[in-house]
């Protein structure tokens, strides 16, 4: 009995410790490393030498986890802070630089794409601290190119036709996003209210964004523009194109229905930004996956 007491007790001490050190790390991963810890407490047997040992998949960033399960085919791992790609290269998930917005925009790391949540009940994306509520619209560019491809010729090799309400949309085949978007094209054939805003004015186009110096998201193959005549573009509604510019009047016209069946599919929407592009939906699973 007098033994049982003090192996509770010295449970309890263990556990007490693990949860202390846990609340100090104010930013540890959801307590798996806590559960962890109590867990080996009850087997008295576990060493500091095993635990060295174990695979450190805590160690793994969300956003870099989020990466390989939304993209298996080309991210095949993390290693020394840098993602494994398909391609034999090795990507750096975050350079440690702090960046301002315009520095986010040109040169993102993978790190950053994930520096605003992208959420799907925020209608209205504001501009109210240090930067403007975008999620999506920082791009690594090695990321993307490393899997969709470096130039118009490589991207173009993976384009597939999906057929789309009377028209034939080309879009990359790889990692799903031809086929999401024919379950998109499914979803909505079923909606007559949403029939008025499919008609695409675009998908593939290699180009730099206008007043910028970068690539397009529609250069890599997954991104489509639908319904122009709807649309609404932060750029028209400003005269002057800094990023930088507070109090850009928000504005859309598309139905939530619709933005949703394409979130669903692993779409995100322009719409949701406060530098908006409401006709625009890119293929971006990893902002939508858990
Ligand atoms: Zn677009």
């Amino acid at each position: 009995m007098k033994t049982r007491i003090k192996s509770i007790a010295s449970l309890l001490v263990i556990a007490l410790a693990a949860c202390t050190w846990s609340c100090q790390k104010e930013h540890a991963p959801q307590s798996r490393q806590e559960s962890q810890s109590v867990e080996e407490a009850s087997s008295a047997e576990s060493s500091s030498a095993d635990e060295e040992e174990k695979p450190a998949e805590s160690s793994i960033p969300d956003g870099a986890r989020r990466l390989m399960k939304a993209y298996p085919d080309f991210v095949k791992g993390f290693e020394n802070g840098k993602l494994l790609m398909a391609d034999g290269s090795k990507i750096v998930y975050d350079d440690g630089r702090k960046k301002d917005y315009d520095q986010l925009l040109d040169e993102a790391d993978p790190e950053d794409m994930f520096c605003m949540p992208y959420d799907r009940n925020n209608w209205h994306p504001t501009f109210e601290g240090a930067l403007p509520q975008d999620p999506g619209r920082i791009r690594c560019e090695a990321f993307f190119k490393s899997m969709y491809g470096h130039s118009a010729e490589e991207v173009r090799r993976t384009l597939v036709n999906v057929p789309w309400f009377g028209q034939s949309v080309q879009i990359t085949r790889l990692n799903g996003a031809a086929d999401a978007l024919r379950k998109v094209a499914e979803e909505i054939k079923g909606k007559p209210e949403l029939q008025s805003y499919v008609k695409s004015s675009g998908s593939f186009y290699w180009r730099q964004v206008r007043f910028a110096n970068r690539l397009s998201a529609h250069s890599y193959g997954m991104t489509i523009d639908i319904a122009v005549s709807k649309s609404d573009y932060w750029a028209w509604a400003s005269k002057n194109h800094s990023e930088t510019k507070r109090g850009i009047p928000y504005k859309n016209q598309f139905p939530h229905a619709l933005v949703e069946i394409f979130e669903r599919n692993g779409f995100i929407w322009g719409g949701r930004w406060y530098h908006y592009d409401t006709m625009h939906f890119e293929y971006r699973p990893e902002l939508l996956v858990n």
